[in-house]
């Protein structure tokens, strides 16, 4: 695969732009839709309910303060004891003028006020007496109002005659609905109210009121607005379908002033009270208008920030691991000696990390194959010397070879040599024992020349024949023959030769006939030789020989019950002239049997050994190898 260095930072910035043109194409097309259908109005009229939320939440914060505080005035006990007592206790008077004094100074309302309702006498601010209320009095009205409609709290604009403004009221019922005992509450300064309006105004020509049940503008920044009704500006059915909908919310088109506005209308909280708010439908396409705007300026902001970050990225990242890919390459092709920058290696970070484990990396690879370098110009010189003691070796050995075959022609020769003569010694030795048939002493003298030239002969054919082995002139020559009846055959040949006191058994006599392929004369030697020693070096007892099949190779064992051999002596018997046995009684051979053994076993491709024991008798094992048929 072909490294592509730059894919990291490729990807990183295709993906991004990619995401981000995307994003663009998806506004675009959302705002092409927008602008032209009804999905445009569907997010107009959501931005409509958002804004109106926004401003019934901060009015109605403002408002159940107010009512919470003017409750809390209503149920004082101090101020409840007061209005309901014949004659005031002064003490009680005093705590509830203070209580309500704090009221007024610590929440800042610009004032508070009390209305007695069985003596109809009005307090304000610090609650001094002030006036009387009376039904007449216009103004005085909403007192009026409230006790009968026995409402729990309602809001009031009124102009206020000590600070000369007109206020929000939040007017709330002294004690039980059933047996009121007079209003309390508090003056919102309606500039705070209107200040929260103007504040979230979505636009210009957006107006904002606060209704009451009756349709009533109890608030609005146009003041020429405040007092008028609903009815006076909409259609009847209009303000109808809002005053009487039970519903949280409405949105509707609506004629106001020549124009089409959206309106919409919100209840506060629990209370009767609604915002209401109409738009003119420009404004509100303006908006969602300046929202798509904003969003593609945004757009193309995530746009530009996106490729910055990748190309910083790039930089801070891919940049390393290209210059790390680098090095690696050029490891890889054997040029150690391209350093990390340094810069990279002493960045506190990852890849600082990265760079400084592969610095360390190529350092010790470095080490390693300087080392390496080493170590195979040192084997280099080792095999130049081993291939010069190599050459040596071959020539010392082929010189020894050369002497061996030498030394053994030399042995066969002079055997050879020797042999002649010796059958004529022995052959005159003979005539010369035949002649002196009278001669007591020198017919003894020529039957020792005769014992011993025989002995001399069988010592001469032995060592010929071991040469002949070792010179490799002896090849098997390999038949097809039963071996039950070889075994029967050397048996047969010691059976007359054998002392009384020694039982010879051949334990295959009656088992059943195996065939295999071997050297007869070979395999007749060697069970000669062993049948011979087991019967030289026992007394008494018994001589037998047996063999078994065991797997590829036939097994041959020659066992006797005679002097047996010691450990020490068993792992020499099989080299040549070595004998156990002193006693030249016994023993009138030249150590030669066992070891010409051995080798005939070997040509035949077998192995030879022996267990034996001293004084109870010796297991002499062959084995050859034998291929079922
Ligand atoms: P030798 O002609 O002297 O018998 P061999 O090579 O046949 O030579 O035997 C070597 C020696 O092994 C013998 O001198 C003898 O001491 C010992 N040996 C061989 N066969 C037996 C046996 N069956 N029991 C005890 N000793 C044996």
């Amino acid at each position: 695969m072909k490294f592509k260095p730059k894919s990291i930072k490729n990807s990183l910035t295709f993906t991004i732009g990619l995401f981000a043109t995307l994003t663009i194409l998806a506004l675009g097309w959302v705002h092409h839709y927008a602008v032209r259908g009804a999905v445009m109005k569907q997010v107009y009229k959501t931005q409509l309910i958002t804004d109106l939320k926004a401003h019934q939440s901060e009015l109605l914060i403002t408002l159940e303060k107010a009512i919470e505080t003017s409750e809390a005035l209503a149920d004082d006990p101090a101020l409840t004891e007061w209005f309901t007592s014949v004659k005031v206790n002064p003490k009680t008077k005093e705590i509830a003028l203070k209580k309500l004094d704090y009221i007024h100074k610590e929440l800042g309302y610009p004032t508070i006020f009390a209305v007695n309702n069985s003596t109809n006498e009005y307090w304000c601010e610090n609650f001094k007496l002030l006036d009387i209320v009376t039904e007449e009095d216009p103004d005085d009205s909403w007192f009026f109002t409230t006790i009968r409609s026995q409402r729990k709290s309602t809001l009031n604009f009124d102009s206020n005659s000590i600070l000369n403004q007109t206020m929000l009221f939040v007017n709330v019922l002294m004690g039980s609905p059933d047996a009121p005992i007079g209003v309390a509450g508090v003056g919102i300064n309606p500039s705070v109210l209107i200040e929260q309006f103007k504040k979230n105004k979505p636009s210009e020509n957006a107006h904002l009121w606060l209704v009451d049940n009756k349709g009533k503008i109890l608030l609005s920044e146009r003041t020429n607005e405040i007092n008028k009704n609903l009815y006076a500006l909409f259609d009847q059915d209009v303000v109808s379908g809002l005053l009487s909908g039970s519903r949280e919310q409405i949105i509707r088109e609506v004629n106001f002033r020549n124009e089409k506005y959206e309106l919409a209308s919100m209840l506060m909280g629990s209370t009767d009270y609604r915002v209401v708010m109409v738009i003119p439908q420009d404004d509100l396409l303006g908006i969602v208008n300046v929202i798509a705007i904003n969003t593609i300026w945004l757009t193309i902001l995530v746009f530009i920030l996106t490729i910055v970050i990748s190309t910083l990225l790039a930089k801070n990242i891919s940049r390393p691991i290209e210059h790390l890919a680098l090095l690696t390459k050029r490891i890889a092709d054997s040029k150690l000696n391209s350093p990390v920058k340094n810069k990279l290696i002493e960045r506190d970070d990852e890849i600082g990390h990265l760079a400084k484990e592969f610095d360390s990396m190529q350092k010790q690879l470095s080490l390693t194959i300087s080392r390496l370098n080493k170590a195979n110009a040192d084997l280099e010189n080792d095999k130049i010397q081993l291939k010069s003691i190599n050459k040596e070796l071959k020539t010392a050995m082929e010189k020894a070879s050369e002497s061996e075959k030498l030394t053994k022609a030399f042995m066969a020769n002079i055997s050879h040599e020797i042999r002649t003569p010796m059958n004529s010694i022995m052959g005159f030795a003979q005539l010369l024992e035949n002649e002196l048939q009278d001669d007591e002493i020198l017919k003894n003298y020529s039957g020792i020349i005769i014992e011993n030239g025989n002995q001399l002969l069988a010592i001469l054919n032995s060592i010929i024949e071991v040469a002949k082995m070792d010179s490799g002139i002896t090849k098997p020559h390999l038949v097809r023959f039963p071996v039950n009846k070889v075994i029967s055959e050397c048996m047969g040949f010691f059976s007359y030769s054998t002392r009384n006191n020694v039982n010879l058994v051949n334990a295959c006599e009656n088992k059943e006939e195996t065939t295999i392929t071997s050297d007869i004369l070979l395999l007749k030697r060697i069970l000669n030789n062993l049948i011979s020693n087991a019967i030289k070096y026992t007394s008494e007892g018994t001589v037998e020989v047996k063999f078994r099949i065991e797997n590829d190779t036939i097994l041959f064992q020659v066992s006797d019950t005679g002097i047996g051999i010691s450990t020490k002596d068993q792992a020499s018997i099989f080299k040549p002239f070595w004998q156990v046995s002193n006693d030249s009684s016994i023993n009138d051979g030249a150590g030669l049997g066992l070891a010409i053994s051995k080798k005939m076993v070997e040509i035949l491709g077998g192995e030879i050994w022996v267990e034996s024991e001293p004084g109870v008798g010796s297991d002499f094992y062959f084995t050859l190898p034998h291929k079922k048929s």
